[in-house]
């Protein structure tokens, strides 16, 4: 008997996201947070369409929907006020939530502490640090201490660090962090203005190399500006109440319009974990990867932690998969946290230019792209499809649909009209324009129902639906699979897709592929 099927260390937003994750599973989850009260300090202020999706499974669609706004317009300007990049994020991304939502942190946690207390199986404990972790092979023990100094140890199957970027989990483990050397000083200044003000571009970013500056959305009712520390100046001096309002003046932010609610410099890092599991302990979020701000991915890819353990903890605790499938978490999460850690160097390097010269040079370049058309479209993807892992890449073309992430939009059964994953619900799904189950013997049929799979038939936007048959009421899901040229697509609980069929020889083959992956890793284990 343990206290805990997963004890989680650490309830700042990833580990939230995952402990919910796995308390709406069924499991008995034991999360332990060195402060006696939660953190109500602000950072992140954005996250992306993805993440929003997984936060609404999480059970706070209500929060992600209302108490958020869209990030809307992101602009870069130079010291001049000429624009270099102009990117209008949409209100309706690739999971229908906005490409990004701009929001308030302690507002995001209060909301999934809130939807926590409604899983019995969940327990915070808060005031405990933990000290020190024993893995025997078959359960973990784990130490804490609390306010008082008294010591306690919690037992559990499996232990997740999601204890930040100094982490304790991560050196128990022997994780080292890969440096990309990258490290620049900015002060942050959280603002409420008295009245509000229409900011447009909501997002703006000044590339001044007398002083690079940002001004961004912090959510309802909050703003954020960011001043980067310049040469000749040390934290200190910058890190001032003085500062921060001589600085919030260039934005027209005065203590006679506005209040100041916190300043704080921060030195972004850029890193990433060698290691995210040793036996029964893995780390998650901020503990395994750490990235300056600029792509807004930091906090985005620890939620992406969150989704891709879930379901593979689920499974192993099930006794549906064996311990290997649990190697294929770092595997996955690694690709895509280098390439988010690298993008958001890339941008810092551009944004974060002292020399005139080179900053003159960067604005030649920037303007005549823009003049030739290039570079203000949509925003770059911050993530990459997954490539290694937990995928059937069949007989597709280069480009299928196989690692990568399955977009979300409307569909209607009977008259109700809603998200997908509200209407059909989440965990594997084998989407298909025809129907699903035809094609699967009984065997394939009885794996996937075991596995709690969905078998849903897509139809046109006017169709007939029934119990499986959805109708594509935004038009998304068929011009889809027809582009990729795929009948079927069997998605991952955390949204990605596993593979793709064409016929329904190929779909048995791609089921028998998931099988092979997840019964032959319990066979081994
Ligand atoms: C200025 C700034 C702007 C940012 N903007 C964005 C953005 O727009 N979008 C985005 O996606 N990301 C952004 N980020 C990144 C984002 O804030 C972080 O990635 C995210 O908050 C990390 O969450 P976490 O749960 O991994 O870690 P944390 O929030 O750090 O939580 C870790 C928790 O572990 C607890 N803990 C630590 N050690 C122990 C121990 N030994 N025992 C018990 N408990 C312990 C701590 O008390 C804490 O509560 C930004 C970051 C900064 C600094």
């Amino acid at each position: 008997m343990t206290d805990a099927d997963v004890l989680i260390v650490g309830d700042g937003p990833v580990g939230q996201t995952l402990s919910i994750l796995l308390a709406q599973r069924g499991w008995a989850v034991t999360v332990v947070d060195r402060w006696p009260t939660a953190y109500t300090t602000s950072r992140a202020v954005a996250f992306d369409s993805e993440a929003a999706r997984v936060l609404s499974a999480a059970g706070i669609t209500d929060y992600v929907a209302n108490d958020t706004e869209p990030s809307g317009r992101y602009m870069w300007r130079n010291a001049e006020g000429t624009v270099l990049l102009d990117i209008q994020g949409s209100e309706r991304g690739w999971c229908h939530w906005p490409d990004s939502t701009s929001m308030y942190q302690p507002g995001l946690e209060s909301a999934l502490t809130a939807r926590g207390t409604q899983l019995a199986n969940l327990t915070v404990l808060r005031g405990l640090e933990v000290v020190d972790i024993d893995d025997d092979g078959e359960h973990v023990a784990v130490a804490c201490v609390d306010r008082d100094g008294e010591r306690r140890t919690l037992s559990a199957r499996w232990v997740v660090g999601c204890d930040g970027a100094r982490s304790f989990v991560r050196q128990h483990i022997g994780a080292e962090m890969h440096d990309l050397q990258f490290s620049r000083d900015w002060l942050i200044c959280d603002v409420v203005l008295d009245e509000p003000r229409r900011f447009d571009p909501n997002n703006l970013q000044v590339c001044d190399p007398a002083r690079p500056r940002t001004s961004a959305s912090a959510g309802p009712g909050h703003r954020r500006w960011e001043f980067m520390r310049v040469e000749g100046e040390s934290i200190e001096e910058l890190d001032t109440e003085e500062s921060a309002w001589r600085l919030l003046e260039l934005f027209d932010v005065t203590p006679q319009n506005a209040t100041l609610l916190r300043h704080a410099v921060y030195s972004f890092q850029a890193t990433w974990t060698n290691r995210w599991r040793s036996g029964r302990r893995f780390i998650a979020g901020d503990a395994a990867h750490v990235m300056p701000p600029f792509a807004g991915q930091g906090m985005c890819s620890g939620i992406r932690d969150a989704a891709n353990l879930a379901w593979k903890l689920d499974l192993v605790l099930r006794g549906r998969a064996g311990d290997a499938l649990l190697d294929t978490y770092g595997t996955e999460r690694g690709r895509h946290v280098r390439h988010a850690v690298r993008m958001s160097v890339d941008l810092g390097k551009v944004i974060c230019q002292l020399d005139p010269a080179a900053a003159a040079d960067r604005d030649a370049v920037m303007i005549g792209a823009r003049e030739r058309g290039v570079g203000a479209g949509a925003p770059q993807a911050p993530v990459h499809p997954l490539a290694d892992g937990v995928l059937y890449k069949g007989t597709a073309r280069r480009g299928g649909l196989a690692g990568r992430l399955g977009p979300q939009a409307r569909v209607r059964q009977g008259e109700r009209v809603g998200l997908f994953d509200e209407v059909v619900g989440t965990g594997f799904v084998l989407l298909s324009t025809e129907d699903p189950a035809a094609s699967l013997d009984a065997a394939d049929r009885a794996f996937l129902d075991d596995l709690g799979a969905r078998l849903v038939r897509v139809v046109l936007a006017d169709g007939e639906t029934a119990d499986g048959v959805v109708a594509d009421v935004d038009g998304v899901y068929l011009p889809y699979l027809a582009e990729a040229g795929a009948t079927t697509v069997l998605v991952r609980p955390d949204f990605y897709v596993y593979g793709q069929a064409g016929t329904a020889q190929e779909c048995r083959a791609m089921v028998a592929s998931l099988r092979q992956h997840v019964t032959a890793a319990a066979l081994t284990s």
